[in-house]
């Protein structure tokens, strides 16, 4: 596509450069009429800078643009060169004191919790590190874009408005000091003049709605004849739909439709297609017809080119405006006037008008354009924002309709401008007094709700989708409505509050649309058809809330129009239910001599709503009289002579009674809707202003009321008047056994009534019902939800009701009730209830769940039985009530009351089984406690004059009247205390007997009305409970020594299956790793301990048995029998990579023979250790596949294993594996017959094993010439001379049993195949590199692991780490016999090659670039491949240990040469030692040999320290490697942690500890194979600087260091901008922990295509930096996120906590977070262990969910 536009790219028009900006602007300056001149300026160069091709060239277009039409516009307005101008005119601003920052997308934001007025006030990092706040209680979010920083804003800020560098400027402000001052006369004049033409110009094209023509004073002579198909947004139509049409429509391949497509996602626009109208056209209506099937079309426009044109110049002054304004208050205020400045067609012509006007018009880009400028000239100029508040305030009606029938999302409307308006206090009140804004927002939003039913009320039963889509964008309204109450009045003024309760009368309009809305009748026979449509009116509810509490807190701030609204809002109920007995039959009711009147109503028949705002606003109002005391200050002003509490009760009552029902099951056929909506008119996101208010509601009408009234009342709406009025009624009930499901009813029914009473009367922690505050009331919530369970903050936080702030008021009491106890490593920190706040405890807390309550009593009763308490759980003590609801506590005497608990007390002593329960019988007595914790209170308190009006103790010590002649309740207790079958209430009943003695105690020693009772009882009473006491104490000892064998038996049990557990792993690891319980066994620690060589300590064989984890067969491991292998997992591996940019590139061709010393990409193989027969798994294997692929061809979902890659999970721990490793006996023994005495030195070793590789070759050469005849052939090979015993055409034979051999080949397959990334090929010659490299590159990561860790060496490895190790050596040194002989020769011979130099190999590294210890284990693992055919007695041993010297040294020589030489100054301490002398001496002969190249000897100290360093992780890998290799024992000193174990390795290695002798010994062929190392050009390069190599130790990699605080992240990710998609910011910023980089994730621009599939950043990042493993941090959701191949991933919790132990994945909370050191090392150690894999395994197997996540998207 390139060089198709390439030539337009110089066709620049001459006559464009050569346009001088400064004679323009002069001519301007002459001009007469200076609109004119301009826009026949722009008439004629906009066209040819702007849209000359299919698409648009930004970078050419802004050049030319600065060049010909802004350049003289700048002149123009400085008068002067721009570049003098400007400056000069920033130099005279004063600047303004406020930030005004505007926020991209992701950018971080911080709000103060003490501080900022509402959680609206943000600031943007740079002024929040600045700023006191950072040492407050703050927030953290992320922005959505738009919105500004609020800093200099005294109203958003209770304190510091100011950061430290906005503070500077506030000094020089005088208040409303005008900014135009600063300016010239000049200036302000030719200011004035062009932003009025510039601006109207921009308007006028933004806002043009034709198509092909222009505006008259901009049409040109000579118009060109090009068009556009101009494609533009919706929020209707999908991504894949808007990709798949364009491919269609104008004939584009995918990669440009998703150009185009996301394009017109980000600006709202995108042309499609260029060219004359016609070719236009016809793109168009294939758009058209393509996308109009479902829905409406997309919406497509062709333009004239012209048009486009200058619309796009449009824009670009808008930025420009923007930036001009920046530099001068004085230019901003000129713009803003010029903004504002009506037009000639009066009202609603000024230019923002005309903008705002068309913004639902305008596409997405333009309208973001003029929003920022909105934002840095209106809202920046306090003047003028003022201004522009009233013009938004008169359009606002207008504004919201265009946004509500738009479909753009709320962050694209200007409407959403609407929060940096209203939020801020003085503009809010002037608009509410002045543009009376809160009744037009409210009268707005019932506009848009226009369904009704035939009460007048809001119908939302089927609403069809439009509606709700509607629905939910007018709900934004409800918002602004919030924020307009956000802020509170300190002052009233007589203006605001008629326009408040002007609005006020507006909201009640409102509410009462709302009272009474969706009605339900209780469905009998059929279950309902359809689901009846609630939660549009739940919606409404919950997004009122905060509205309906915040007029409340408007109310209470001032007396007059509290007293007005209570007024108001009492009409309206009125309007609501005046008339509510209208065609009601009243009714008399009448128990104990009491009688009332009411109407016939039941809620089990009739309509009933759970949607009651007006009565519930009231109930908030009447409790805010009283709480202000308005009610005893001013009664003559309230109508409260006009309240008639049965009708404030009816409906509440009905509310609950519905509950209640639906409890007792009786509402089952009407559904999961109900169900809900009782669940949500609970909950704590509504309960503040549903359920609570209801009760308050109650409480206010029972406080005016007879008890005994009220009672009757409810039992009739209960439906339970029949039961209690009739005498013996339950027992007549009882006997009808036939209807059991009725009596259950009425058995809840009774309970629930019985719980309502206790809440009427014991509810009273609002301010205002009881003498409490706003503290005790959340204290006493906190206290409540800790009694169920310890709770961590962010659980605790959703369990407590937020204010429209987002507060809980948690904080500032949680300190007083609860213990925190910080987090582990894993978990989170918890708040624990303190001891001593569990007697306030209510276990009839109105806001526990069922659920809660019942684990909050088993709790607070285990509690109670631990400090050896009895477990009774008596009523807490209560705050007194406010007078106003003092007569509440009345109903406890009541004799209905009463009668009630006196009925139930009889069921209960009578016991006959169904009429009552124990439950109700619990509530009776919480009720009795409650009355006698009263009566106790009102003692306490009494004073002299007053008489305790409240009686309980003596009512209920007296027996029934005459008829009944029931006994007291008194003595119903006394019965029920003994009865058996009430055990777990005895407690409680004690409890009560004892407090009601106490009572009777104080009333009898207070002065006022002893009562008499008879002395027998309390005598009886103490004795009985003497006994009891003595009784009790005999049981609680029982119990407790129960309890003691209880524990034991348990811990007994676990240890049992501890045991077992480990007894059962042994039977399968221990005797698989004899040697490791040999290695501990003291037997070997007497003597010195040798790995290898002649000198190798002998060990004896073991006889190893292992059991079969599949068929629980026991077998000994040996050559020849069945072969046994282990669970494995091969898995390519950068962990420790030092050249991530490596990868290989292509493996078919890649020799893997040679690791460079970077390891950048090795095959690691890691085991879980669990031991099957080759056959049962391969058995078990197939199975697998065979219900995977049923499984795929069912469901198509991946697994969390890949069977055709030949993945599975070992069948005993599920751990993930990819193929088994064979189980051998030390390989070594079995070839290593030989043994002479009689060895050669590493000399003549060397000699030996070059001449049988020239032999070697010589014959590889033979054969490989064909046509040679088979005399000449032998001719020659007589010629070659066979070394000594050595016989080439000798070929051992395989000890190992078939099935052994064929396991052998499975892993080195497997090894291969994953290693390289190749289709399996056991052919192939790499594979026995493979194999070596899996080893040695599997000791290498665990040697790091343990010295990252300090552990030492051979400590105790885990039993699966050890079998791994061993069996992986163990293979690795036998695969040799299955593959062909000459293969491995060869790989040998090049090896030894890179040491031995050797005329046929010459193109082979220079030891700089040789990893030395894949080295080692490839010479020494292919060596049996040469030593079996050499029959002159060299033993492998020998060989072996030349092998290991010789690689030593190659590697004292490697570390020398890089040794970082410079001197640090420090002087060598000791005199010098042998080592040090040695060690100087050869790094001079290096010197000589390099030419002088190597730089100026060092001390010989501190190149001794630089060998012993940098040798030490090769000595350490070189003993695990011959460890296993040879089963000798480690020695014990490397058992124990340490600083060095130099000596004891050395011990082992059979080297001396002075390494450089091994030089000295040798120095006959060492100095001439030194020199040859030497001499290689790639050594030369480096020594002179040229290249680079690997320095020694090589250091641990690590993951990145994150920063301390998390926002620090989020904002260096909010800069990031997406790489290919021209500096648009990425939607999910990625950083990989492992090298840093930053990713735009999860999004179309950054997908690659990978082996052919399309995959997101991430994974395709994974491939070059992990080979195919990631670790990242999804920053915008502080998330970690793992990955492995395509298919695989998981989340993973952040290392990332807040101050209460927290994570916060998806930063919802926005509580401030640090890292967790701990945690984030945990992740490290994963990485390091190789474990990241197996972690997703796990995740996936746990959580079927994420393997429906398309990971490769990431
Ligand atoms: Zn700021
Ligand atoms: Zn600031
Ligand atoms: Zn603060
Ligand atoms: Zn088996
Ligand atoms: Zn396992
Ligand atoms: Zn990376
Ligand atoms: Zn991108």
């Amino acid at each position: 596509m390139a060089s198709e536009l390439e030539p337009e790219v110089q066709a620049i028009d001459r006559s464009l450069l050569e346009c001088s900006a400064e004679e323009i602007a002069g001519k301007w300056l002459q001009a007469t009429d200076l609109t004119r001149e301009v826009y026949q300026h722009l008439a004629h160069y906009v066209p040819k800078i702007y849209c000359r091709g299919p698409n648009p060239f930004p970078q050419k277009e802004d050049m030319l643009a600065q060049h010909v039409l802004l350049g003289p516009m700048e002149w123009y307005l400085c008068g002067e060169d721009p570049a003098f101008g400007f400056p000069k005119l920033e130099q005279a601003n004063k600047p303004s004191h406020l930030c005004g920052r505007v926020f991209k997308v992701g950018e971080p934001t911080y709000s103060c919790r003490d501080c900022a007025v509402d959680p609206t006030c943000v600031l943007c990092m740079e002024c929040f590190l600045g700023s006191i706040h950072r040492d407050h209680r703050y927030r953290m979010t992320t922005s959505g874009g738009g919105g500004f920083c609020d800093c200099g804003d005294t109203e958003a800020w209770k304190e510091g408005p100011y950061c430290q560098k906005h503070e500077l400027n506030t000094s020089e402000i005088e208040e409303e000091e005008d900014p135009l001052v600063h300016l010239s006369e000049d200036v302000i004049a030719r200011t004035y003049n062009i932003f009025a033409i510039m601006f109207r110009y921009a308007v006028e094209i933004l806002t043009w709605e034709k198509e092909s023509e222009l505006p008259a004073d901009l049409e040109m002579v000579e118009k060109s004849d090009t068009y556009y198909c101009m494609l533009f947004n919706d929020e209707v139509h999908t991504y894949e739909q808007v990709i798949y049409t364009l491919q269609k429509a104008v004939n584009c391949t995918q990669k440009e439709a998703i150009g185009f497509a996301t394009t017109v996602d980000r600006d709202g626009r995108r042309s499609v297609r260029y060219g004359d109208f016609q070719y236009c056209e016809q793109a168009k209506s294939v758009i058209v017809r393509n996308t109009s099937r479902q829905t409406k079309p997309l919406k497509v426009q062709v333009m004239h080119s012209s048009i486009v044109a200058h619309q796009n110049f449009g824009l670009k002054l808008l930025s420009w405006l923007g930036s001009i304004i920046g530099y001068s208050d004085g230019l901003r205020r000129i713009l803003c006037q010029v903004g504002l400045q009506e037009g000639p067609d009066g009202e609603n012509s000024s230019l923002v008008d005309r903008l705002m006007l068309s913004d639902s018009k305008l596409w997405k880009g333009a309208r973001s354009v003029y929003h920022q400028l909105f934002m840095s000239s209106l809202l920046m100029d306090l003047k003028y924002k003022k201004l522009f508040a009233v013009r938004f305030a008169k359009n606002y009606e207008r504004l919201q309709s265009d946004y509500v029938t738009d479909d753009h999302d709320r962050e694209f409307s200007v409407a959403d401008l609407s929060v940096q308006i209203f939020t801020v206090p003085s503009l809010a009140r002037m608009l509410i007094t002045e543009e009376n804004l809160m009744s037009i927002i409210i009268k707005t939003f019932m506009d848009h709700l226009r369904h009704r039913d035939a009460q007048g009320r809001f119908q939302f039963e089927r609403y069809t989708a439009l509606q709700a889509f509607k629905f939910r964008r007018v709900q934004s309204l409800i918002l602004d409505l919030k924020y307009v109450l956000i802020s509170k009045p300190t002052e009233w003024s007589d203006e605001l509050r008629q326009k408040f309760l002007e609005g006020f009368d507006a909201f009640l309009e409102l509410l009462k649309c709302m009272q009474g809305m969706d009605p339900i009748t209780r469905q009998v026979g059929q279950h309902i058809e359809m689901e009846p449509e609630w939660e549009a009116a739940f919606t409404l509810q919950m997004k009122l809330t905060h509205v309906i509490s915040m007029m409340q807190d408007w109310c209470a701030s001032d007396e007059k129009v509290l007293i007005e609204a209570y007024k108001k809002c009492l009409a309206v109920l009125m309007q609501c239910h005046g008339g509510y007995t209208d065609g009601e039959q009243p009714i008399t009711l009448s128990i104990c001599g009491h009688s009332v009147e009411t109407i016939r109503y039941c809620v089990s028949q009739e309509k009933v709503s759970i949607h009651l705002p007006v009565s519930r606003l009231l109930a908030g109002l009447h409790v805010l009289l009283s709480k202000s005391e308005v009610a005893y200050k001013f009664p003559e002003l309230l109508p409260l002579s006009e309240l008639s509490p049965p009708m404030l009760i009816e409906h509440p009552l009905r509310c609950l009674v519905l509950c209640a029902q639906v409890h007792a099951g009786m509402w089952r056929r009407n559904g999961f809707s109900l169900v809900n909506q009782i669940y949500y008119y609970h909950n704590v996101k509504c309960r503040r202003e549903m359920f609570d208010k209801d009760v308050v509601m109650l409480q206010t009408g029972v406080s005016m009321m007879d008890p005994n009234h009220f009672l009757m009342i409810m039992l009739s709406r209960f439906e339970l008047y029949q039961i209690f009025s009739t005498p013996d009624y339950g027992k007549r009930f009882s006997s009808e056994i036939t209807h059991k499901d009725v009596v259950q009813q009425n058995n809840t029914l009774i309970e629930e009534m019985l719980y309502l009473i206790i809440m009427l009367v014991g509810e009273r922690f609002s301010p205002g019902v009881g003498q409490v505050n706003a503290t005790d009331e959340i204290k006493r919530e906190i206290i409540h939800q800790l009694s169920i369970k310890p709770m961590a903050h962010s659980e605790l936080v959703k369990s407590l009701p937020e204010d429209e702030n987002k507060e809980t008021g948690m904080e500032s009491v949680i300190e007083a009730v609860a213990h925190f106890k910080k987090p582990g490593l894993t978990g989170r920190g918890m708040y624990e209830l303190k001891p001593e706040c569990a007697k306030e405890f209510n276990l009839y807390f109105y806001h526990f769940s069922r659920a809660e309550q019942s684990k909050a009593e088993e709790a607070q009763r285990k509690l109670k039985r631990q400090n050896r308490e009895d477990a009774a759980l008596p009523p807490p003590v209560l705050p007194p009530f406010c007078p106003l609801f003092a007569s509440l506590v009345n109903i406890l005497q009541s004799d209905v009351m009463l009668c009630i608990m006196g009925t139930i007390l009889q069921w209960a002593v009578e016991h006959n089984g169904y009429a009552w329960s124990e439950s109700m019988l619990q509530r009776v007595l919480h009720l009795i406690g409650m009355a006698l914790q009263e009566e106790k209170q009102h003692l306490e308190n009494v004073t002299e004059e007053h008489v305790v009006t409240f009686t309980f103790t003596q009512k209920i010590s007296k027996p029934g009247e005459a008829p009944k002649n029931s006994p007291s309740i008194l003595a119903m207790l006394e019965t029920l205390q003994n009865a058996p079958y009430l055990e777990v209430h005895k407690d409680m009943i004690r409890w009560i007997l004892k407090t009601f003695n106490a009572v009777k105690k104080m009333r009898e020693s207070s002065p006022t009305s002893p009562v008499a009772e008879t002395e027998g009882t309390i005598m009886e009473e103490s004795s009985r409970d003497k006994d009891k006491a003595e009784r009790k104490r005999k049981a609680e000892i029982a119990r407790l020594r129960r309890e003691k064998i209880m524990a034991q038996m348990s811990e007994m049990q676990r240890h049992f299956i501890d045991e077992n557990k480990e007894l059962f792993q042994q039977t399968l690891e221990l005797d698989a790793s004899t040697s490791a319980v040999l290695d501990n066994s003291p037997v070997a620690s007497d003597m010195t301990l040798t790995a290898l060589g002649p000198a190798q300590t002998q060990v004896p064989e073991q006889r190893q048995f292992v059991t079969c984890i599949l068929c629980q067969e026991e077998q000994e491991v040996k050559v020849e029998s069945r072969a046994m292998v282990l669970a494995a997992f091969v898995q390519r591996s950068t962990v420790l990579s030092k050249n991530r940019s490596k990868f290989i590139q292509d493996p078919e061709k890649y020799d893997p023979l040679f690791m460079h010393p970077d390891l950048s990409c090795g095959t690691h193989t890691s085991s879980c250790g669990h031991i099957m027969h080759a056959h049962c798994w391969q058995r078990y294997f197939d199975s697998v596949q065979a219900k995977e692929q049923r499984r795929q061809q069912r469901l198509r979902l991946h697994t969390s294993y890949d069977v055709e890659n030949g993945e599975f999970l070992c069948p005993l721990c599920e751990c993930l594996s990819n193929t088994v490793i064979p189980l051998l006996l030390p390989p070594r023994n079995i070839f290593n017959k030989l043994n002479f005495s009689d060895q050669p030195n590493l000399t003549q070793w060397i000699r030996t094993i070059s001449q049988q590789i020239k032999a070697l070759q010589f014959l590889r050469k033979e054969e490989s010439t064909p046509n040679n005849a088979s005399t000449k052939n032998s001719e020659n090979v007589d010629e070659l001379q066979l070394p000594e015993g050595f016989r080439p055409d000798f070929r051992p034979k395989n000890p190992y049993s078939e099935s052994i051999k064929e396991m052998l080949t499975t892993f080195g397959t497997a090894t291969y195949k994953v290693g390289l990334k190749v289709h399996p090929n056991e052919e192939d010659p790499r594979v026995p590199i493979m194999c070596w490299g899996s080893c040695a590159y599997t000791i290498q990561s665990i040697e790091r692991i343990l010295s990252d860790e300090d552990k030492p060496l051979f400590g105790p490895l885990p039993c699966r780490l050890d079998d791994c190790l061993r069996s992986l050596t163990r293979f690795a040194a036998a695969h040799w016999t299955v593959a062909s002989v000459s293969v491995v020769q060869g790989h040998f011979c090049k090896l030894f090659a890179s040491l031995v130099p050797n005329d046929s190999h010459e193109e082979l590294p220079c030891i700089l670039d040789i990893d030395m210890f894949h080295l080692l284990v490839g010479l020494v693992l292919a060596f049996p491949a040469l030593q079996c055919q050499d029959f002159s007695g060299i033993s492998l041993c020998t060989g072996d240990l030349h092998i290991f010297h010789l690689v030593t040294m190659a590697h004292i020589i490697q570390i020398l040469l890089t040794s970082c030489t410079e001197e640090n100054g420090m002087d060598q301490e000791n005199p010098t030692c042998e080592e040090e002398s040695a060690v100087l001496a050869l790094y001079k002969t290096l010197h000589q040999y390099t030419g002088s190249a190597l730089k100026e000897i060092p001390s010989g100290w501190h190149l001794w320290r630089s060998v012993r360093a940098g040798i030490m992780p090769f000595l350490k890998c070189s003993a695990l490697f011959f460890h296993y290799l040879n089963g000798v024992p480690s020695p014990p000193d490397i058992q124990v942690p340490g600083t060095s174990h130099f000596e004891h390795l050395c011990n082992y290695l059979s080297l001396p500890n002075n390494l450089i002798c091994l030089f000295q010994e040798n120095s006959e062929i060492m100095n001439s194979l030194i020199e040859s190392w030497c001499r290689n050009s790639e050594v030369k390069r480096y020594l002179e600087g040229e290249r680079d190599a690997i320095r020694y130790p090589r250091e641990s990699n690590k993951l990145i260091n994150l920063p301390e605080d998390y926002s620090s992240l989020i904002n260096q990710a909010s800069n990031f901008s997406c790489p290919k998609s021209g500096g648009d910011k990425s939607r999910a910023p990625t950083l990989c922990l492992v090298c840093g980089s930053l990713l735009c994730s999860q999004s179309y621009c950054c997908q690659t295509e990978l082996e052919g599939e399309d995959v997101g950043a991430c994974t395709a990042h994974t491939y070059s930096c992990g080979s195919g493993v990631g670790i990242f941090l999804r920053v915008r959701e502080c998330q970690v996120l793992f990955l492995a191949g395509k298919t695989k991933g998981c989340f993973y919790s952040p290392p990332y906590l807040d101050d209460y132990g927290e994570t916060d994945q998806g930063l919802r909370r926005g509580n401030p977070l640090h890292l967790c050191k701990e945690r984030f090392k945990k992740i490290q150690k994963l990485w390091h262990q190789h474990s990241v894999t197996e972690e997703i395994g796990h995740a996936q197997e746990a959580n079927q969910t994420l393997v429906g996540i398309d990971w490769q998207h990431l």
